[in-house]
C-alpha cells in the first residue's frame, strides 16, 4: 500500500479523497493555487504545496508543477478527483514515466474513451448497445444529410472531443441541419481545438441512466447498478438518484452484466461509468467516463462501499474487496448538487460564506469544503457541496432530503438550495416521472 498520496484537485472531492486516505492510514498531500491558500482541503491534508497562480491552467491543470510536488513531498500516487486532469491521457502517461501511480485507468483507456467516436466504436465491439447514428465522423453537409435521412430527424450533432454538455446541436429538418452542422463544427473547434463532429438520433424523451463499473485491471470487473441523472439543466446534472425509479431488478442485472463483462474484457482498472439514454425499455450508450463521478455517493450509499478506498486498493495492486455477489442493493439514495449560483438564472455568485451549518442525523451525508468565514474564489466550478440522503425506500429518501434541506444553513451567498425545495413539491419528482427534458421545461414554466 502507498504511504503517501497527492490529491490533484480542490473542493469537496479533495476532502473526499483525504478522508479515504486517513481511514486507510495513508498520508495526504494537498496541492493548491494561490487563490486557495485558505481552502479546507489545504487545512485538512497532512501536507500542502502551492502549485501556481489562481488560473487553473497554471495550477490545477499544470502537470509539471504537480509532478514536481510529488517529487518534493515523496508522494507515490496521485488521485485526480473529477474534472481537471482526471481524464487527461498525457497526465496519466507523464506520471507513469516518472514512476508515480495514477489512481485511475490506463492512459490508453482514457484516450479511447475521451474520443467519443472511438468510445462508441469500442462500446459496440464490446457488445454494448449504442445510439443509432453516423459511422464515425461526418465531414461535410452532404454526408450529414445522408446520415440524417438514413436514421430520420430529429438528429443531434455532437463533438467527438466534447464534454460538459457543450458542443451539441439538435436539428429537426434539413434546413436546420445546415446551420447546426456549421455552428457545431466552429463551436467544437473553439471549445476543444478539434472540429470533428458526429451525428446521433435525437431521442425525444429518454432518461439518463448510467452504470457504475469497477475493474481490477486483471480481467475481473463488477457493476454497482445504475444512477438516474435525468434531472439536468443545459445537459448538466443537478439531482441524481439510485436505484433508477424505472429500472427493475432484471433490467439492472441485464445492462449491468453487459457493462461489467465489457470492461473486464479490456482489463479496465478502477472506477468507470458507462452512460446511457434509456427509452421504451431500451438502453443506448452515449459515452464512458473513466473517473470517479460527482454523483458516486448515491452508489456508495445503496451498496455500502467506499469507491475511493477501492480505487486506491486496485491502484496499489491489491484486488477489489468485493465480488459481484457481495454487492447487495439496499434502499434508495438521492444527491442534490449545491452550487453558488443565483436563481432563476443560475448566475455564478462567489462570495463570503457567513454561516455554514451542515444537516445531520440518520442517512444524511454532506460533502462540502466550505466553512463559516470562507470566501469562495471566482475562478473555479460553482459546485460548493453535495447533500446525499439514504433511506429504506424512495419515499423515505425524499422525506429525509426535505428534512435535511430544512436544516442546512448557508448564509452570505446565493445557492441552488431553493431549487430543490421547489422540486420536492412537484408530483412528477415525487413519483420519479421525469426525463432529460423535464427540468428545462419546468424552469421555463416558472418564469
Ligand atoms: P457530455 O460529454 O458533454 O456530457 P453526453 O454525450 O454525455 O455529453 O450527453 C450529455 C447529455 O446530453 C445527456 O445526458 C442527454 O441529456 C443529452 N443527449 C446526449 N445525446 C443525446 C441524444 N442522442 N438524444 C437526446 N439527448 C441527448
Amino acid at each position: 500500500m502507498f504511504d503517501k498520496i497527492l490529491i490533484a484537485n480542490r473542493g469537496e472531492i479533495a476532502l473526499r479523497v483525504i478522508r479515504a486516505c486517513r481511514e486507510m492510514g495513508i498520508a495526504s498531500v494537498a496541492v493548491h493555487s494561490t487563490a486557495d491558500s485558505d481552502a479546507m482541503h489545504v487545512r485538512m491534508a497532512d501536507e500542502s504545496i502551492c502549485i501556481g497562480p489562481a488560473s487553473s491552467t497554471d495550477s490545477y491543470l499544470n502537470k509539471a508543477a504537480i509532478i514536481s510536488a510529488c517529487e518534493i513531498t515523496g508522494a507515490q500516487a496521485v488521485h485526480p478527483g473529477y474534472g481537471f486532469l482526471s481524464e487527461n491521457e498525457a497526465f496519466a502517461q507523464a506520471l507513469q514515466d516518472h514512476g508515480i501511480t495514477f489512481i485511475g485507468p490506463s492512459a490508453e483507456h482514457i484516450r479511447v474513451m475521451g474520443d467519443k467516436i472511438m468510445a462508441k466504436e469500442t462500446a459496440k465491439e464490446l457488445g454494448i448497445p449504442v445510439v443509432p447514428g453516423s459511422e464515425g465522423g461526418v465531414a461535410s453537409y452532404e454526408d450529414a444529410i445522408g446520415v440524417a435521412e438514413g436514421i430520420g430527424f430529429p438528429i443531434i450533432i455532437k463533438a467527438t472531443a466534447g464534454g460538459g454538455g457543450r458542443g451539441m446541436k439538435v436539428a429537426k429538418n434539413a434546413a436546420e441541419l445546415e446551420v447546426a452542422f456549421r455552428t457545431a463544427r466552429s463551436e467544437a473547434k473553439n471549445a476543444f481545438g478539434n472540429d470533428e463532429v458526429y451525428i446521433e438520433k435525437y431521442l425525444q424523451k429518454p432518461r439518463h441512466i448510467e452504470i457504475q463499473v469497477f475493474g481490477d485491471g486483471k480481467g475481473n470487473a463488477v457493476h454497482l447498478g445504475e444512477r438516474d441523472c435525468s434531472l439536468q439543466r443545459r445537459h448538466q446534472k443537478v439531482f441524481e438518484e439510485a436505484p433508477g425509479p424505472c429500472i427493475t431488478h432484471e433490467l439492472r442485472a441485464h445492462i449491468g452484466n453487459i457493462c461489467a463483462e465489457a470492461v473486464a474484457k479490456i482489463n479496465y482498472i478502477g472506477a468507470g461509468t458507462v452512460e446511457f439514454l434509456y427509452e421504451d425499455g431500451e438502453f443506448f450508450f452515449i459515452e464512458m467516463n473513466t473517473r470517479l463521478q460527482v454523483e458516486h455517493p448515491v452508489t456508495e450509499a445503496i451498496f455500502g462501499v467506499d469507491l475511493v478506498r477501492e480505487q486506491i486498493r486496485v491502484a496499489a495492486g491489491l484486488g477489489m474487496s468485493f465480488t459481484q455477489d457481495d454487492l447487495v442493493l439496499n434502499g434508495h439514495a438521492i444527491e442534490v448538487r449545491i452550487n453558488a449560483e443565483k436563481l432563476p438564472n443560475f448566475s455564478p455568485c462567489p462570495g463570503t460564506v457567513r454561516t455554514f451549518h451542515a444537516p445531520g442525523g440518520l442517512g444524511v451525508r454532506m460533502d462540502s469544503a466550505i466553512y463559516g468565514g470562507y470566501t469562495i474564489p471566482p475562478y473555479y466550478d460553482s459546485l460548493i457541496g453535495k447533500l446525499i440522503v439514504h433511506g429504506r425506500d424512495r419515499p423515505e429518501a425524499l422525506s429525509r432530503l426535505r428534512r435535511a434541506l430544512g436544516e442546512l444553513i448557508i448564509d452570505g451567498i446565493d445557492t441552488t438550495v431553493p431549487l430543490f425545495d421547489a422540486l420536492l413539491a412537484e408530483p412528477d419528482v415525487q413519483n420519479g416521472e421525469y426525463n432529460i427534458h423535464w427540468l428545462e421545461k419546468w424552469l421555463d414554466a416558472q418564469l
